[in-house]
């Protein structure tokens, strides 16, 4: 079994002291220790933003891509080697922002990727700017008048996507943040686990404080994760923000469909005697 300290890589994270980031850095490395995932099986591929320096503290492999554009990078990944276990490090305006497009790409094709977004209702890194999950009329640098857009609810966009794992949880929630990160990768498909977070030095509406007085456990609210119906209700219900699965389901997951992949991964095609003759004559 491989030992958590294992996972560091000796650099310290340079986030602000009490930012939710932490709480997600030491949760992920939980649950590849208690999954017993080697170093080489994993590939972390982050977005920009504070998050984004994880790549740097996660001893595996990795990768920091553009803005709003490691869920397409991680599903080149995984469709070039479907043996490792590939998770996406991103940020809300990472992912519901420049990167709405792919986020919902991701689960409609149902990519066996696990995406997990630090969702801290603001632009950290730039220094505080409204967010696609700040709420309507936020002040901020960006919108100081008051933002004019309602949040985007990426639950219900995952759900009415027909995410196959759609979930929400807490950075100050460390038990059920692992055991839904290990749940994450072990389902086969899209796993998106949009983990609220507070940002310390930005942020100060929603803050530790505040996501205790405004979230709820689903499971002991009695909500059953294989309805759709009622974890779509769930989702639009924004008075409280429930936290754990809302909806699983098992479907195909899109390396399963792809042609060339059955039977093998990319990596283990033939690529030195591939015959090009019939695509040279249609488009060359
Ligand atoms: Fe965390 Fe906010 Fe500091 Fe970024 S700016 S490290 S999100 S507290």
């Amino acid at each position: 079994m491989i030992k958590k300290e294992c996972l560091d890589t000796g650099i310290k994270p340079n986030w602000c002291p009490g930012c939710g980031n932490f709480g997600i850095w030491l949760a992920l490395k939980q649950a590849l220790t208690e999954l017993d995932i080697k170093h080489e099986e994993v590939v972390v591929v982050c977005g920009i933003g504070c998050h984004g320096h994880m790549c740097n503290f996660v001893k595996t492999y990795s990768f920091e891509g553009l803005h709003g554009r490691p869920i397409p990078v991680a599903e080149g990944v995984k469709l070039a080697n479907k043996g490792l276990k590939v998770i996406v490090v991103a940020g809300d305006g990472d992912t519901y922002g420049e990167g709405l497009n792919h986020f919902l790409m991701g689960v409609r094709g149902n990519h066996d990727i696990t995406l997990l977004v630090h969702d801290n209702m603001i632009y950290g890194l730039t220094t505080g700017q409204t967010s696609p999950t700040s709420e309507k009329g936020r002040v901020s640098k960006s919108t100081p008048t008051g933002s004019i857009e309602v949040p985007v609810n990426p639950i219900a966009l995952a759900i009415a996507q027909e995410g196959s794992f759609v979930a929400r949880s807490w950075s100050a929630d460390p038990k059920q943040l692992v055991g839904l990160i290990k749940a994450g990768i072990t389902h086969r498909g899209f796993a998106h686990i949009d983990v609220l977070q507070n940002c310390a030095t930005f942020n100060k509406i929603n803050t530790v404080t505040w996501f205790k007085e405004h979230i709820y456990k689903l499971d002991e609210a009695g909500h059953d994760p294989t309805n759709r119906e009622k974890a779509m209700l769930k989702a639009l219900d924004l008075t409280k923000l429930g936290t754990g699965i809302f909806y699983q389901d098992k479907r195909e997951a899109y390396d399963e469909g792809v042609p060339a992949e059955k039977g093998k991964a990319l990596i283990d095609h033939d690529l030195e005697n591939i015959d090009l003759t019939e695509s040279y004559t249609q488009f060359v």
